[in-house]
């Protein structure tokens, strides 16, 4: 029988990480896990309840009754918390920023983390974020870090939030994406780190095919050591 392999995408924002790694999950018949979206399902409920993020004990609160699943859709995968269907509202510049503060804070880290590992600990699965590789599946079977240009990963959100039909500045989205990075590398816990044993993949200058074909052709380099 074929192993069931962990697979980590790290890396910064707007790297293809989302497209990527949802790409390889339906290639591979792998279950896709936004750790990303889970962050940002917390900020949202954080903004709505109005909770003071210095306050542990609220944060603790509000992560110990949260439910996130994934449904693919036939076009979208879907986010749905508590019940409700938030993948249109986790995706607004406002909860964007509001996310890298969110994920600073240990408690909801801590919580979050228990949670991946719940959801992905029997592998066939694909984690997107920032610290899979490193802190929540070090021993992960296959770990990419997936980077761009700051410019870039800009114009790529730029053009992805136009086509949601939403008005922001280009210069703008390229301020928020630089910003979303000082704060993702320069915290305290789980900072954006690429793993020792990552494979790097710069996708600057590459079509989402060409880095899907690179990425499969590991992952079945992998599985053949495997079986
Ligand atoms: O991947 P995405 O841009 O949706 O992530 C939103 C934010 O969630 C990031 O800017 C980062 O602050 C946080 N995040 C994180 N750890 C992860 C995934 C996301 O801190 N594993």
């Amino acid at each position: 029988m074929t192993k069931k392999l962990i697979i980590a995408i790290d890396g910064p924002s707007g790297a293809g990480k989302s497209t990527l790694s949802k790409a390889l999950a339906k290639r591979t018949g792998y279950t896709n896990i936004d750790t990303g979206a889970m962050y940002r399902a917390v900020a949202l409920l954080v903004n709505r309840q109005q909770v003071d993020v210095a306050d542990d004990r609220a944060l603790q609160e509000l992560c110990c009754d949260l439910t996130i699943e994934f449904i693919r859709g036939a076009e979208q995968e879907r986010v749905i918390v508590n019940g409700e269907d938030v993948s249109q509202q986790i995706r607004t510049p406002e909860v964007s920023l509001l996310t890298a503060k969110v994920a600073a804070c240990s408690t909801v880290r801590e919580a979050m983390v228990r949670l991946q590992r719940k959801m992905g600990e029997a592998g066939g699965v694909v984690l997107e974020g920032r610290d899979i590789g490193t802190v929540v599946f070090p021993n992960a079977d296959v770990k990419f870090f997936l980077s761009a240009t700051a410019a870039e990963r800009g114009r790529r959100r730029y053009d992805e939030l136009r086509a949601k039909g939403l008005d922001v500045e280009l210069q703008q989205t390229i301020a928020e994406v630089e910003e979303r990075d000082a704060a993702d590398s320069a915290r305290e816990h789980a900072p954006l780190r690429r793993a020792g044993d990552a494979i790097d993949i710069d996708s600057t200058s590459m079509t989402i095919e060409e880095v899907l074909d690179k990425m499969l052709q590991l992952v079945e380099q992998r599985q053949s050591r495997e079986s």
